[in-house]
């Protein structure tokens, strides 16, 4: 019989399920200590009621930078109130255009913004009012990369310091993108990088330490080896460096004992983990391609699945496939599912995002082989991609 009160007696290896979770911020930051205090410093002239220079933050995923900031936040709130300055943190993924940041802020100080309806001359009178009331407004903008109007956002908020008399605004840029630079206008570029820092990828040794921290914390006590926590370590340090990939990881090799019913965590659930957490992370990058680059992604599956003709034809290893045949047969399912297909301009792009996105690889053929052309090659197993297209495109 199903019960509750038999599934709350169930002893399980986890004793805070949170800890593990990526929105957790932990009390230490380890390995952060500099990086904390440099943000701190740059942002303290708002507590004396004097305009901080915009910093902007680079770093690779997982190099502990939202955490970083949230922390930093938390103390700056604490004492902000009282003299006179507030930060506003910003998911920029989620608050993706001008308008929508300029209305995530101002709610806080015009709570019918929550009623939609207000023009951005509306939000953009709103914080001139606030702030030349003395306010030092700190903004940050996490993923800032992610803000379709970046230009013209960056514009607004440092034009603001010009009308506003007595308080200020200033911008914390966050972003995992080094190109993205280049993309600013040269105007936007000089306001946001006024100081400038990078957080580092983690070593093998550093991601031990925050494992342990966090193991101690969500695990029951003694129910991970070390072996495993150095292994997860290491499988990270080789990939990326990304703690949020190793604390996946440990999640997924907890969950992975369990249920087998085991009471330790070992190397081979870190294993077993690796593959799960990497089917799920593809299943996350798949589900969030654009419908044509699910389209192209799907041929190549399928083809892969079934083997190249012209490698046969050409007596080569047939899961390469060759970019013309893709092409093809992408003409063909796009038929099949009435779409119209796009040029092959178009699915040069899509090939080179898919590779981007470590879905496939691609090479030249070199000469010879059906003149010059491209060699395609699955990233990961056809069979699991093909599945989870299927889904998403309704095949
Ligand atoms: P980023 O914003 O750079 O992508 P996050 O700050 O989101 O990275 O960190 C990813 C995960 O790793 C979070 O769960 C965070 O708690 C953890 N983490 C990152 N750096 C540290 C650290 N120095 N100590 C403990 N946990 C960390
Ligand atoms: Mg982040």
């Amino acid at each position: 019989m199903a019960s509750f009160d038999n599934i709350l007696s169930q002893k399980s290896i986890f004793k805070n399920l949170s800890v593990l979770s990526p929105h957790y911020v932990p009390d230490e930051l380890p390995f952060r200590k500099e990086h904390l205090e440099e943000i701190m410093t740059v942002v303290s002239p708002a507590l004396k009621a004097q305009k901080p220079r915009n910093l902007f933050i680079y770093g690779k995923t997982g190099t502990g930078k939202t955490c970083c900031m949230k922390r930093v936040m938390e103390d700056f709130q604490k004492i902000g109130e009282e003299k006179g300055a507030s930060m506003h943190y910003v998911n920029c993924r989620i608050y993706n255009s001008r308008y929508r940041i300029m209305q995530k802020i101002m709610k806080n100080y015009v709570p019918e913004l929550e009623k939609s309806g207000f023009g951005l001359p509306f939000l953009y009178e709103k914080l001139i009012e606030v702030c030349s009331k003395g306010e030092q407004m700190v903004i940050v903008l996490d993923e800032i990369d992610m803000t379709k109007d970046l230009d013209e956002l960056v514009y607004t908020l440092t034009r603001s310091n010009d009308e506003i008399d007595g308080g200020g605004v200033s911008i914390v840029g966050i972003s995992n993108k080094l190109s993205f630079k280049d993309s600013l206008d040269p105007r936007s570029k000089s306001s946001l990088y006024e100081t400038e820092m990078i957080f580092q990828p983690y070593s093998a040794e550093q991601l031990q330490k925050i494992l342990e921290q966090r193991v101690s914390e969500g695990f029951e006590k003694d129910v991970v080896t070390s072996s495993a926590i150095n292994l997860a370590a290491a499988i990270t340090s080789q990939e990326s460096g990304d703690a949020r990939y190793a604390l996946k990881l440990l999640n997924k090799a907890g969950e992975v004992a369990e249920q087998d019913d085991k009471k330790k965590v070992t190397d081979e659930d870190v294993e077993t983990a690796r593959r799960k957490v990497e089917i799920d992370l593809t299943a996350e990058t798949i589900n969030t391609l654009p419908e044509m680059h699910q389209i192209v992604l799907y041929t190549i599956c399928d083809l892969s699945v079934s083997g190249s003709r012209y490698a046969r034809l050409e007596g080569m290893e047939n899961s390469m496939l060759f970019s013309g045949e893709v092409y093809e047969e992408y003409e063909r399912v796009c038929k099949k599912l009435r779409k119209r297909p796009r040029s092959s301009r178009w699915y040069k792009e899509y090939l080179s995002d898919l590779e981007v996105l470590g879905l496939i690889t691609t090479t030249p053929s070199g000469k010879g082989v059906r003149g010059q052309t491209t060699l395609i090659r699955m990233g990961h197993e056809p069979k699991n991609v093909h599945q989870m297209l299927k889904r998403s495109l309704f095949i």
